[in-house]
């Protein structure tokens, strides 16, 4: 294949987004040459992150440490420009989907977000989206003539093996000589917490879990299965959970290996955010909740019984 992709390394962090280095193995593994890019400055748990997941290059775009839209953009776009990259690839989040609709915009380009698969039609890229709060899905084909631009829901696509290497890093300056923007100091999330969108194994609440406090009986059964504990908008409204928590069509749309649903009903907003994890667990006192649908597994029954019994016994075997 003689088209080049790009990929964008995201910051997680002092490291890089796991889910950036799927895009790097989807890459091997269907001979398409490429680079990655990532802003400066690199720490050097990100520098050791690309080299063992076999990136050869990375273009290092400025030294800003902040977010700034518009010089972040424009030193994509120049890149793109230079190197005549046909593919741009990324994970999705909410800085991504901006950079990318920016340069889209200015290298005349199409883009695909929010995709939850990636294949190959000859020499143009197919990816496919969720529809209709992921009732459906849809394959997308790319007419631009410009670079063909895909966000991938994290978790979706194989994940990226471990190798070893260098990486060669090469310096871009960025010109953030622009107008009309300050970018202002990022507010720190709970650096010990793995962000949903990148967790494995999530176990989330709901209003099934009656108060605030209970949610730490899902803090004890997330510990032991080294995931993260996710939350139905009703408790997050109701200021029992984070609004980083909040799983759904208004949330954060994850996609773990493992998802532990515990007294939630499976309203289809909260669906739409979880319904491609790829095991689903749902506990639950009422056999005709929704979620059973969705279920891989059920457990008909009271959460207070079920959730620390449950975290017991995994204790006693991991
Ligand atoms: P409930 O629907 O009240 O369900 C609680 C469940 O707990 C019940 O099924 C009950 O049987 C079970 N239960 C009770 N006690 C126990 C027990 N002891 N043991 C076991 N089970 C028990 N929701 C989201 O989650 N995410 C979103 O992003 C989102 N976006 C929305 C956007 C819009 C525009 C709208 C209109 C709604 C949105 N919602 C979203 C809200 C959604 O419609 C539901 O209201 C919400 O998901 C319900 O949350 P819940 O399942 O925690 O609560």
């Amino acid at each position: 294949m003689s088209k080049k992709a790009i990929i964008y390394l995201e910051p997680s962090h002092n490291t890089i987004k796991k889910s950036c280095f799927e895009l790097v193995q989807w890459c091997k593994d269907n001979s398409v040459d490429f680079d990655c890019f990532a802003f400066g400055p690199i720490e050097d748990d990100a520098k050791k992150a690309c080299e063992s997941f076999g990136v050869n290059k990375l273009f290092v775009l400025g030294n800003e440490k902040k977010y700034n839209p518009l010089s972040f953009a424009n030193g994509l776009t120049s890149l793109v420009k230079e190197e005549g990259y046909n593919f741009i690839l990324g994970s999705f989040s909410v800085q991504s989907i901006d950079l990318f609709a920016r340069v889209s915009a200015q290298v005349d380009g199409a883009l695909a977000s929010d995709c939850v698969d990636l294949k190959l039609n000859g020499e143009n890229l197919k990816p496919t989206k969720p529809l209709y709060a992921g009732k459906c899905t849809c394959d997308v084909e790319f007419t631009t003539n410009g670079p063909q631009m895909v966000l991938m829901r994290p978790n979706q696509i194989k994940s990226a093996e471990e190798t070893t290497g260098n990486v060669e890093l090469v310096n871009k300056d960025l010109n953030s000589d622009v107008k009309n923007f300050k970018a202002l100091d990022p507010i720190q999330g709970d650096g010990n917490k793995i962000d949903l969108t990148e967790a494995q194994v999530i176990v989330s609440g709901g209003r099934g879990l009656k108060e605030a406090k209970n949610f730490s009986l899902l803090e004890d059964l997330a510990a032991v299965l080294k995931g993260s504990v996710g939350a139905s908008r009703a408790v997050v409204d109701d200021g029992w959970a984070a609004h980083d928590m909040q799983v759904g069509q208004t949330g954060k749309t994850v996609a773990p290996s493992l998802y532990i649903a515990c007294g939630i009903s499976g309203a289809v907003q909260h669906l739409a955010g979880m319904s491609s994890s790829k095991v689903i667990v749902a506990i639950n006192n009422d056999a005709d909740a929704p979620i059973f649908k969705k279920a891989t597994y059920g457990v008909v029954g009271d959460l207070f019984e079920v959730v620390p019994k449950l975290t017991e016994k995994l204790k006693s075997v991991l």
